[in-house]
């Protein structure tokens, strides 16, 4: 299947999608304090998108019971929100999750900590986060797909582990379309990108190794030695001067340009 071209106005949906989302996870990192439940993170985050006029696109997708994705600690990505999981001070969690807008979807994760973390972890986020803005650099027309894999590979650096087991990939009017976006460096440059192509790229980075685990429950993916991992990920269009972040607030676009041009 080739990866589709979204018209202008798909773009626009897209767009509208993206800011609500970039809201959503605003709101839901501020809402996070220690003491609550994973399952009370899911309840606000459902209650967020609805209040948006959004479907919660990861509710019964393929199965998956809730609307967010709440990964702690050593939890890569899928954790399954519960209320028996408490999260406390110092923890790390990674928040996946997505929304539908009249029929287009947009897919973000963010990884906050509870309270007080320590530099470790703190730094872990940040390196995240520049990582794909590092792959950003390369998400412009006439680039090819696997440069924006191998930059976020390189710039991961300093012993963390890239997870390779779990990619990026083409959304539009559905969560996971092609192209697949791996996050490390591929023997081929991969497809040329066009403008109007829109993609979710989503670095998965661990202090330790890169390898993963499987849950038993069909979902949770955690790191093989044990140690923290963090998420990031955005939906972000393709066009001819570079990468317009879609799923992000307004306020948190200017921002971000910055950092894009920090890495
Ligand atoms: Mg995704």
């Amino acid at each position: 299947m080739p990866v589709s071209i979204k018209s202008a106005k798909e773009i626009e949906l897209m767009r509208t999608a993206g800011r609500i989302l970039g809201r959503v996870h605003e709101e839901l990192a501020r809402e996070i304090v220690p003491g609550m439940s994973t399952l009370d993170i899911d309840r606000i985050c459902e209650e967020l998108i609805r209040s948006y006029g959004c479907i919660p696109s990861f509710l019964n997708y393929e199965g998956f019971p809730a609307s967010v994705c709440v990964s702690v600690n050593d939890e890569v990505v899928h954790g399954i929100p519960s209320g028996r999981r408490i999260v406390k001070e110092g923890d790390i969690i990674s928040l996946d999750t997505g929304v539908i807008y009249k029929g287009y979807q947009s897919d973000a994760a963010r990884t906050v900590g509870v309270g007080n973390i320590s530099k470790q972890a703190a730094d872990l986020i940040e390196r995240t986060k520049l990582c794909f803005f590092a792959g950003m650099q390369y998400a412009k027309a006439g680039g090819r797909l696997f440069d924006i894999s191998a930059a976020i590979d390189s710039h991961a650096q300093y012993g963390y582990g890239v997870v390779r087991d779990l990619v990026g990939h083409g959304i539009g009017r559905n969560m996971h379309e092609p192209p697949e976006i791996p996050n490390f460096r591929q023997r081929f440059r991969g497809i040329r990108l066009r403008p109007g192509m829109t993609l979710a790229v989503e670095p998965m980075i661990n202090i330790g190794t890169w390898r993963v685990n499987w849950s038993s429950n069909g979902w949770t993916v955690t790191t093989a030695d044990g140690s923290l991992s963090a998420h990031y990920e955005n939906t972000i269009l393709i066009t001819r001067s570079g990468p317009e972040l879609l799923s992000v607030t307004e306020e948190e676009a200017e921002n971000l340009n910055q950092m894009y041009l920090a890495v």
